[in-house]
């Protein structure tokens, strides 16, 4: 089957941020293993690794009729902040319905650790944004490639956001803005957020973990227009693909979300930050009733 086959379009979900095969740490699966769980779920993973990109292995999991894409992690073991990285990542991708996805650094190099290494890696004096991250934001707007902010921190999450406007950066993620480490809070982010171009992402890792509660991600959730669930899950303990289902329908339910509410983090808004092409959402929202109706019609056999 080739790439272009798959649809994410009617897909039942799309988990936007999952850890799977190779990475600085034991995985709960591989890629195709991982792509094995979304297919039967009937829905779409996008794999992300600490180590650097996982653009090449969820080609190949398509190639065999898995619904996976991938990401780049510029992290300091894998050259760093860098729009070549990302342009490496880009040309392993190949054809792809979704769009990568670029993180800013989840790591300090561990190879340097100095008095500095805890120092952001982002900011240069002034402050400002370094140059590198500015020509990151540049080569994302102009090769239709999303950013995720990684593990920055709210300061510097502030400072993204402003410079992605400023360039017209369409599609930025703040990566788990209501962690702890990053330091939001759902009123600051909501304010932040009322720049157009941020989707802010929550993660079951962090309802899981005790980070934040459902009730504060199910505010964010909602009153957020740009907002997606994902799981940031990966972790050997942390549930399968359907198990992550499962426990997001209790967290976002307990938080107080419907199922359309459901559905739009979950789905829709995913599916409008990253498919390359529109998606209909009333369209796919009827093939996806039609696709409950009959289970076993699955939308992505291997032919
Ligand atoms: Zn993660």
């Amino acid at each position: 089957m080739a790439d272009t086959s798959l649809q994410p379009g009617s897909a039942r979900f799309l988990d936007a941020h999952c850890h799977a095969g190779l990475d600085e740490r034991p995985r709960r699966t591989s890629v195709i293993g991982l792509g094995h769980e979304a297919r039967r779920a009937r829905g779409w993973v996008v794999v992300k690794s600490h180590l650097g990109s996982t653009a090449s292995s969820a080609r190949q999991a398509r190639a065999l009729g898995l619904p996976v894409s991938g990401s780049v992690t510029l992290n300091p073991v894998n050259g760093g902040v860098h729009w070549r990285h990302v342009e490496r990542a880009v040309q392993e991708q190949g054809l792809s319905p979704l769009r990568l996805i670029a993180y800013l650094p989840t790591r300090v190099s561990i190879g340097h650790m100095s008095a500095d290494s805890a120092a952001s890696s982002l900011i240069s004096d002034g402050p400002k944004l370094r140059e590198e991250v500015l020509d990151v934001l540049a080569f994302a707007r102009d090769h239709d490639i999303v950013v995720a902010t990684g593990h920055a921190s709210r300061r510097e999450v502030e400072l993204i956001v402003a410079a992605a406007h400023r360039l017209g950066v369409p599609r930025l993620i703040i990566t788990h803005p209501l962690l702890p480490s990053v330091g939001f809070d759902p009123s600051a982010l909501l304010e932040l957020c009322s720049a157009e171009c941020a989707y802010a992402e929550v993660t079951a890792l962090g309802i899981r973990l005790g980070r934040h509660d459902a009730i504060t991600a199910a505010r964010v959730l909602r009153e957020l227009p740009g907002s997606i669930f994902t799981s940031d899950f990966g972790q050997p303990e942390s549930p399968t693909v359907r198990g992550w289902l499962d426990e997001s329908d209790r967290y976002l339910s307990d938080g107080g979300l419907d199922a359309a509410a459901i559905e739009t983090v979950r789905r829709i808004n995913p599916l409008q930050l990253l498919a390359v092409a529109a998606v209909d959402t009333e369209r796919k929202e009827d093939a996806h009733h039609q696709h409950l109706a009959h289970p076993d019609d699955g939308a992505f056999r291997e032919e």
